[in-house]
């Protein structure tokens, strides 16, 4: 059993919830999405065995001093088999956080057991030029009984109609909404605040628990 992990480091966590915790992450090689705004670098990497990658990250990080180690990518849930056979290895030590881009139901119920915290995307057909609404449902229904929240990348073109698809989903399944503006090139906010502002009003207008956090690693600058 081998996956293809990207790069390994350690840094802040930028989105969401646990922003500003320290994090040990892990890309792993490959998606089963092509965002339209994906600037990810994941298709060069190095192969690991589930006990290959455990023995490096203990031998090289106090695994204990980080909050948690971020499994991303790419898309962490195309390496479900691996994920089962590596994180009982690393477990003890911190606790899992999964960002999955939340369209993997069945691959989530091989790990779902050993992961604590789900960051699941919801993405917008407007935002990604996919519509995968009906895959993402599938896999919060999968995620019952784990802390899960959701985060959705939004920009100018966000619709109505998305805004209250958001807000049934996450009616239906109690989660926090994290509500993160798409960045621009220029590392700056695509939207204008007051754009925000307004996003976040109708979205609160549905459904409250909604927060809107953007990517603050890229105020901080680091990766
Ligand atoms: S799900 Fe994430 S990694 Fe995959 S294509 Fe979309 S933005 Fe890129």
């Amino acid at each position: 059993m081998e996956a293809k992990i990207n790069e390994i480091f350690s840094s802040i966590q930028g989105e969401g919830p646990v922003v500003g915790y320290k994090q040990l992450f892990i890309r792993f090689c490959g998606c089963n999405l092509n965002c339209d705004y994906c600037d990810t670098e994941f298709l060069q990497g190095q192969i690991y065995t589930p006990q290959s990658l455990a023995e490096k990250i203990i031998s090289e990080y106090n695994l204990e001093t980080f909050h948690s180690i971020s499994l991303t990518g790419g898309e962490p849930l195309l390496s479900a088999e691996f994920l089962a056979e590596f994180i009982p290895l690393v477990a003890s030590k911190t606790k899992i956080y999964l960002e999955t881009n939340a369209t993997l139901s069945d691959k989530l119920l091989i790990v779902k057991k050993y992961i604590d915290i789900i960051a699941a995307d919801i993405k917008l057909a407007s935002a990604t030029g996919k519509n995968t609404f009906a895959q993402h449902r599938k896999f919060l229904e999968n995620c019952d009984g784990t802390e899960t929240f959701a985060k959705i990348v939004f920009d100018e073109n966000i619709t109505q109609e998305e805004i209250s698809q958001c807000a049934s989903l996450g009616k239906e399944f109690g989660i926090e909404l994290i509500l993160q503006p798409k960045m621009g090139i220029d590392n700056k906010m695509s939207v204008s605040s007051e754009f925000c502002n307004q996003i976040l009003d109708k979205l609160t207008d549905i459904y409250p628990n909604v927060r809107l956090i953007p990517q603050v690693h890229k105020f901080i600058d680091v990766r």
